[in-house]
Protein backbone atom coordinates (compact mmCIF):
# COMPACT_ATOMS: atom_id res chain seq x y z
CA UNK A 1 0.00 0.00 0.00
CA UNK A 2 1.72 3.37 -0.88
CA UNK A 3 1.56 5.92 1.53
CA UNK A 4 -0.30 9.35 1.20
CA UNK A 5 1.32 12.10 -0.34
CA UNK A 6 3.05 14.45 1.91
CA UNK A 7 3.30 18.11 1.47
CA UNK A 8 6.93 18.94 0.98
CA UNK A 9 8.43 20.53 3.93
CA UNK A 10 9.34 24.33 2.84
CA UNK A 11 12.81 25.24 2.62
CA UNK A 12 14.66 26.27 6.18
CA UNK A 13 14.56 29.99 6.97
CA UNK A 14 17.65 31.31 8.39
CA UNK A 15 17.46 32.99 11.87
CA UNK A 16 19.04 35.96 10.56
CA UNK A 17 16.55 36.33 7.76
CA UNK A 18 13.97 36.04 10.39
CA UNK A 19 15.36 38.64 12.65
CA UNK A 20 15.93 40.99 9.64
CA UNK A 21 12.12 40.42 8.54
CA UNK A 22 11.13 41.22 12.23
CA UNK A 23 13.01 44.11 12.15
CA UNK A 24 11.72 45.94 9.44
CA UNK A 25 8.04 45.17 10.69
CA UNK A 26 9.43 47.01 14.18
CA UNK A 27 10.57 49.70 12.79
CA UNK A 28 7.97 49.95 9.87
CA UNK A 29 5.38 49.92 13.13
CA UNK A 30 8.02 52.38 14.73
CA UNK A 31 8.04 54.98 11.51
CA UNK A 32 4.35 54.83 11.17
CA UNK A 33 3.13 55.16 14.83
CA UNK A 34 1.26 58.11 13.98
CA UNK A 35 -0.14 57.40 10.96
CA UNK A 36 -3.29 55.48 9.92
CA UNK A 37 -5.66 54.32 7.30
CA UNK A 38 -7.79 57.14 5.22
CA UNK A 39 -11.17 54.76 5.65
CA UNK A 40 -13.91 55.69 8.15
CA UNK A 41 -12.45 52.59 10.40
CA UNK A 42 -9.05 54.81 10.27
CA UNK A 43 -7.03 51.57 10.89
CA UNK A 44 -3.66 51.62 11.94
CA UNK A 45 -1.40 52.27 9.02
CA UNK A 46 1.00 49.25 10.21
CA UNK A 47 -2.14 47.01 9.11
CA UNK A 48 -1.80 47.99 5.62
CA UNK A 49 1.92 47.27 5.33
CA UNK A 50 1.47 43.62 6.77
CA UNK A 51 -1.37 42.97 4.40
CA UNK A 52 1.11 43.66 1.56
CA UNK A 53 3.96 41.92 3.04
CA UNK A 54 1.78 38.74 3.92
CA UNK A 55 0.72 39.50 -0.22
CA UNK A 56 4.12 39.46 -1.03
CA UNK A 57 4.91 36.32 0.63
CA UNK A 58 2.07 34.44 -1.20
CA UNK A 59 2.87 34.89 -4.64
CA UNK A 60 3.06 31.70 -6.38
CA UNK A 61 6.90 32.42 -6.84
CA UNK A 62 7.70 34.96 -3.80
CA UNK A 63 10.41 37.31 -3.70
CA UNK A 64 12.96 36.60 -1.39
CA UNK A 65 12.79 37.68 2.42
CA UNK A 66 14.54 40.77 0.86
CA UNK A 67 11.54 41.82 -1.02
CA UNK A 68 8.54 40.70 2.13
CA UNK A 69 10.94 43.43 3.88
CA UNK A 70 10.94 45.66 1.17
CA UNK A 71 6.91 45.11 1.20
CA UNK A 72 7.14 46.21 5.12
CA UNK A 73 9.10 49.30 4.31
CA UNK A 74 7.33 50.26 1.50
CA UNK A 75 5.52 53.62 2.07
CA UNK A 76 7.79 54.87 4.37
CA UNK A 77 9.61 56.98 2.61
CA UNK A 78 6.87 58.22 0.74
CA UNK A 79 4.49 59.05 3.61
CA UNK A 80 6.95 59.34 6.46
CA UNK A 81 9.76 60.67 5.38
CA UNK A 82 12.75 58.22 6.34
CA UNK A 83 15.44 58.52 3.79
CA UNK A 84 16.71 55.98 1.30
CA UNK A 85 20.34 56.28 3.40
CA UNK A 86 18.70 55.22 6.74
CA UNK A 87 17.09 52.21 4.41
CA UNK A 88 20.51 51.42 2.97
CA UNK A 89 22.45 51.88 6.60
CA UNK A 90 19.64 49.64 8.69
CA UNK A 91 18.62 46.61 5.59
CA UNK A 92 20.76 47.32 2.89
CA UNK A 93 21.22 48.50 -0.68
CA UNK A 94 18.61 46.25 -2.41
CA UNK A 95 16.01 46.65 0.28
CA UNK A 96 16.54 50.56 0.26
CA UNK A 97 16.02 50.26 -3.68
CA UNK A 98 13.10 48.40 -3.90
CA UNK A 99 11.52 50.64 -2.01
CA UNK A 100 12.71 53.57 -3.73
CA UNK A 101 11.33 52.07 -6.96
CA UNK A 102 7.58 52.01 -5.73
CA UNK A 103 8.35 55.56 -3.98
CA UNK A 104 6.14 58.46 -5.53
CA UNK A 105 7.59 61.79 -6.06
CA UNK A 106 5.94 63.96 -3.71
CA UNK A 107 6.89 67.10 -4.97
CA UNK A 108 5.04 66.36 -7.87
CA UNK A 109 1.27 66.74 -8.24
CA UNK A 110 -0.87 64.13 -7.71
CA UNK A 111 -2.30 63.50 -11.05
CA UNK A 112 1.18 63.65 -12.15
CA UNK A 113 1.90 61.25 -9.61
CA UNK A 114 -1.01 59.06 -10.55
CA UNK A 115 0.07 58.87 -14.31
CA UNK A 116 4.13 58.30 -13.60
CA UNK A 117 2.91 54.99 -11.85
CA UNK A 118 0.81 54.05 -15.15
CA UNK A 119 4.00 54.81 -17.17
CA UNK A 120 6.71 53.46 -15.21
CA UNK A 121 4.95 50.38 -14.17
CA UNK A 122 6.30 48.18 -17.17
CA UNK A 123 9.70 49.07 -16.43
CA UNK A 124 9.94 47.93 -12.71
CA UNK A 125 11.64 44.92 -11.76
CA UNK A 126 9.56 41.57 -10.83
CA UNK A 127 10.10 42.26 -7.69
CA UNK A 128 9.31 45.62 -6.98
CA UNK A 129 6.24 44.50 -9.70
CA UNK A 130 5.00 42.06 -6.77
CA UNK A 131 4.73 45.25 -4.19
CA UNK A 132 3.24 47.46 -6.56
CA UNK A 133 0.45 44.35 -6.90
CA UNK A 134 0.25 44.02 -3.30
CA UNK A 135 -0.18 47.53 -2.68
CA UNK A 136 -3.10 48.29 -4.63
CA UNK A 137 -4.84 44.72 -3.64
CA UNK A 138 -4.53 45.81 -0.60
CA UNK A 139 -5.68 49.63 -1.13
CA UNK A 140 -8.87 48.15 -3.28
CA UNK A 141 -9.43 45.94 -0.25
CA UNK A 142 -9.42 48.92 1.99
CA UNK A 143 -11.34 50.90 -0.02
CA UNK A 144 -14.59 48.53 -0.06
CA UNK A 145 -14.02 47.51 3.70
CA UNK A 146 -13.46 50.95 5.06
CA UNK A 147 -13.83 53.72 2.11
CA UNK A 148 -11.94 56.89 2.78
CA UNK A 149 -14.09 59.60 4.86
CA UNK A 150 -15.34 62.40 2.65
CA UNK A 151 -14.80 60.58 -1.08
CA UNK A 152 -17.21 60.97 -2.96
CA UNK A 153 -18.57 57.85 -5.61
CA UNK A 154 -16.97 59.43 -8.52
CA UNK A 155 -13.27 59.57 -6.55
CA UNK A 156 -13.83 56.11 -5.38
CA UNK A 157 -14.54 54.80 -9.30
CA UNK A 158 -11.46 56.37 -10.45
CA UNK A 159 -9.28 55.24 -7.88
CA UNK A 160 -10.17 51.74 -8.72
CA UNK A 161 -10.08 52.27 -12.74
CA UNK A 162 -6.41 53.75 -11.78
CA UNK A 163 -5.30 51.19 -9.41
CA UNK A 164 -5.95 48.81 -12.35
CA UNK A 165 -4.41 50.66 -15.35
CA UNK A 166 -1.14 50.61 -13.09
CA UNK A 167 -1.42 46.46 -12.35
CA UNK A 168 -2.47 45.95 -16.25
CA UNK A 169 0.75 48.29 -16.88
CA UNK A 170 2.61 45.95 -15.31
CA UNK A 171 1.73 42.86 -17.25
CA UNK A 172 2.22 39.50 -16.23
CA UNK A 173 3.72 38.88 -13.06
CA UNK A 174 2.87 36.46 -10.95
CA UNK A 175 -0.53 33.95 -11.25
CA UNK A 176 -1.59 34.03 -7.41
CA UNK A 177 -1.35 37.73 -6.70
CA UNK A 178 -2.98 38.63 -10.18
CA UNK A 179 -6.08 36.43 -9.28
CA UNK A 180 -6.57 38.08 -5.26
CA UNK A 181 -6.08 41.28 -7.58
CA UNK A 182 -9.17 40.22 -10.27
CA UNK A 183 -10.85 39.39 -7.08
CA UNK A 184 -10.12 42.47 -4.96
CA UNK A 185 -10.85 44.37 -8.33
CA UNK A 186 -14.06 42.92 -9.13
CA UNK A 187 -15.62 43.93 -5.50
CA UNK A 188 -14.34 47.28 -5.97
CA UNK A 189 -15.77 47.59 -9.54
CA UNK A 190 -19.44 45.86 -8.58
CA UNK A 191 -18.99 48.36 -5.51
CA UNK A 192 -17.92 51.43 -7.31
CA UNK A 193 -18.53 50.68 -11.12
CA UNK A 194 -19.56 53.13 -13.68
CA UNK A 195 -21.85 55.33 -13.42
CA UNK A 196 -24.23 56.32 -16.33
CA UNK A 197 -22.69 59.51 -18.66
CA UNK A 198 -19.25 58.87 -16.62
CA UNK A 199 -15.68 59.19 -18.75
CA UNK A 200 -13.67 56.57 -18.66
CA UNK A 201 -10.70 58.77 -18.15
CA UNK A 202 -8.06 57.48 -16.06
CA UNK A 203 -7.73 60.47 -12.74
ZN1 LIG B 1 0.97 51.16 0.35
Amino acid sequence: MSSPPTTPAPPPTTPHAVARLTRAAHFAARAHKAQQRKGVDAEPYVNHLLEVAELVAHAERPGDVEVVIAALLHDCVEDVGVTELELVAEFGARVAALVMAVTDDKSLPSDRRKWLQIEHAPHLSRDAKLIKLADKTSNLRALVRTPPTGWRRERLHHYVVWAKAVVDACGPVDPALERLFREAYAVAETAYGRVDGEREDIP
